[in-house]
């Protein structure tokens, strides 16, 4: 596979990813960090915050991979996170 062709799929996989963090965080709001999937087995059931620490970390590694690819810089992701985090202290959002 061409690295133009994996650098698309890793993109396509990074934006599913990103979907589930979006539902996963929804869950947390709607039914609370402790809550769970009641289509599962309450004792062995991920808590929704676990189901959304989970998801953070499949979109963490979608973003090493495009890394790898040579498609983001992490250097200027951590740049942007820090911009991010003063600009919500800035705004007393943090
Ligand atoms: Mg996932």
């Amino acid at each position: 596979m061409s690295p133009k062709i994996e650098g698309r799929l890793s993109l396509c996989h990074l934006a599913e990813e990103c979907a589930e963090v979006v539902q996963a965080a929804m869950k947390v709001v709607f039914f609370g960090p402790q809550g769970f999937d009641y289509r599962l087995d309450p004792r062995t059931a991920p808590s929704n915050a676990t189901s959304l620490e989970r998801e953070m970390g499949d979109v963490m590694a979608e973003t090493l991979r495009l890394e790898e690819l040579g498609v983001i810089s992490l250097e200027r992701i951590n740049q942007a996170c820090h911009e991010k985090v003063a600009k919500l202290k800035a705004q007393n959002r943090w």
